[in-house]
């Protein structure tokens, strides 16, 4: 047993217990996860702000959409009667009234033998039933021969008679009122999640503002003595801090408020003040590295001192050691709120990839995603055929970093990245999918099928440089 394979709490006299305990599944990892958090309070939001956000109220629409009878067409708007028999060698010859544009309504009613020239959108007017499109009337003809017509000015252009081409049926080119959606009606009920058609169905409704589960505000924290943030000089011994940002648009793309902080040293101080300030505003601490054996790993001794906390081996790869737990939020009354901590491993594609299997749920949580589906976080899987042989070393599920695409006939093809190792981001960059070798499977074998999760359907098809599949 290694110092991983322990549970670590602190006391509040601050004494330490150790507990032996097992690497543990991704499963059990992600139950025991979920378990903690909870979905947050509703706040209300403006349509602007709500897109990916679950509805915390059933909205009722207050009239009928369209609010009244309208016309679809371009056209004029005329009694159905008044055309019987017409067509295009014995025309139905109509008086023309007036011209109507949407956003308007016309204020008279409209006699047999009258018609009105109408816009799309805008309100049938009275006394007409149907609508005859420009295409089956002398329209274009007069469009063409009339000069305030040519100058643009259709609205105020003369236009006394108009010549109907076809018999109209009660109706045609008619949009009834409350066709969409009728007075009282509710259009969407609470635990909804909002994209962009139901943003635009709360529009049509007059809704400007709905009540939705807020974002949770994800702090990230990186750790450690190497570290130099993207724009800082390189100097001999140092690195980027790549995981702060990757965690960051995670959290972004999975709906949540990344909050990034300064870089931690790894002393006791540094990271013991890094952690008080990233739990006082979140609603999650996320931490990278410092939770393996290194002898730095300060991380360890300072969220045992701090709260209640787990240390996993989760049986996954890339990404094995796990710190989990929750702390008093600084400030806060004892036994006040408390704010969850997820400690993820180091190397960038580890971080990345703890993050996507255990954050995401937590984040889909705490949105109020999972209220309605809990397994809503799950990622589409498909079978697929690999390409190239993907190895599992150890005994741990291994997430292969690939691209998948769909041949002509419908197979699903697996191809990896690159190099798999736990610090090569850029194979995690050129994928669209990670393929699963399973706990007990050593090799799938290329021409095997396995299980492949798509993380990624708007990623580019195919990278420069890149081989088709062989077939
Ligand atoms: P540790 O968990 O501290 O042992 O770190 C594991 C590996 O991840 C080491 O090679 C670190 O330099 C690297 N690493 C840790 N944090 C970051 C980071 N924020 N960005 C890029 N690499 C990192
Ligand atoms: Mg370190």
């Amino acid at each position: 047993m290694t110092n991983d394979e322990h549970t670590y709490s602190a006391t509040r006299s601050g004494t330490r217990s150790i507990l032996p305990g097992n690497m543990i599944s991704v499963e059990e990892a992600r139950a025991r996860i979920l378990d903690v958090f909870g979905v947050l309070p509703a706040v209300e939001t403006p349509l602007t702000e709500a897109l990916g956000l679950v509805l915390a109220q059933d909205v009722v629409a207050g009239f009928d959409i369209p609010p009244l009878a309208n016309t679809g067409m371009d056209g004029y708007a005329l009694r159905a009667a008044d055309t019987a028999g017409a067509e295009y060698d014995a025309p139905a010859m109509l008086k023309v009234i007036g011209y109507l544009p949407a956003g308007a309504v016309f204020d008279r009613e409209v006699a047999s033998g009258e018609s009105v020239r109408i816009m799309t959108g805008a309100p049938m007017p009275p006394g007409t039933d149907a609508v005859v499109p420009f295409e089956e009337t002398d329209e274009y003809d007069w469009s063409k021969a009339d000069a305030r017509y040519q100058q643009g000015d259709w609205q105020q252009a003369p236009r006394d008679e108009v010549r109907i081409d076809v018999e109209a049926r009660p109706g045609a080119n008619v949009r009834e009122a409350g066709e969409d959606v009728r007075a009282g009606e509710t259009v969407l009920r609470a635990g909804t999640l909002l994209g962009p058609a139901q943003i635009g169905v709360l529009a049509s409704v007059g809704v400007d503002r709905v009540l939705a589960h807020r974002r949770p505000v994800v702090a990230v924290l990186s750790t450690g003595d190497e570290l130099l943030r993207p724009g800082q000089a390189l100097v001999p011994g140092k690195i980027y801090d790549a995981n702060a940002f990757s965690l960051a648009a995670q959290v972004r793309a999975f709906g949540g408020i990344p909050r990034i902080l300064d870089v931690a040293l790894d002393t006791v101080e540094a990271l013991t003040a890094r952690i008080h300030e990233g739990l006082a505003n979140a609603d999650l601490l996320v931490t990278s590295a410092g939770v393996s054996r290194g002898d730095f790993d300060v991380v360890k001794t300072v969220l045992a001192a701090e709260g209640e906390v787990g240390f996993w081996t989760v049986r996954m790869k890339p990404g094995k050691p796990l710190a989990f737990g929750t702390f008093n939020a600084p400030g806060g009354a004892p036994g006040g709120r408390r704010v969850p901590h997820l400690g993820l491993p180091g190397n960038p594609v580890s971080a990345m990839m703890t993050f996507e299997l255990f954050g995401r749920p937590a984040i889909f949580k705490m949105l109020g995603r999972l209220q309605h589906d809990p397994e809503a976080w799950k990622r589409p899987t498909v079978r697929a055929v690999a390409q190239d042989p993907i190895r599992n070393t150890d005994g741990r599920r291994f997430y292969a970093r690939c691209h998948a695409a769909q041949d002509a006939d419908g197979t699903w093809r697996v191809r990896l990245t690159g190099p798999q190792g736990s610090g090569v981001l850029t194979s995690m960059s050129l994928a669209n999918a990670y393929a699963i070798c399973p706990e007990d499977i050593d090799v799938i074998a290329p021409g095997e099928t396995c299980e492949v999760m798509l993380v990624d359907r708007e990623a580019p098809p195919r990278q420069p440089g890149w081989a088709e599949p062989a077939t």
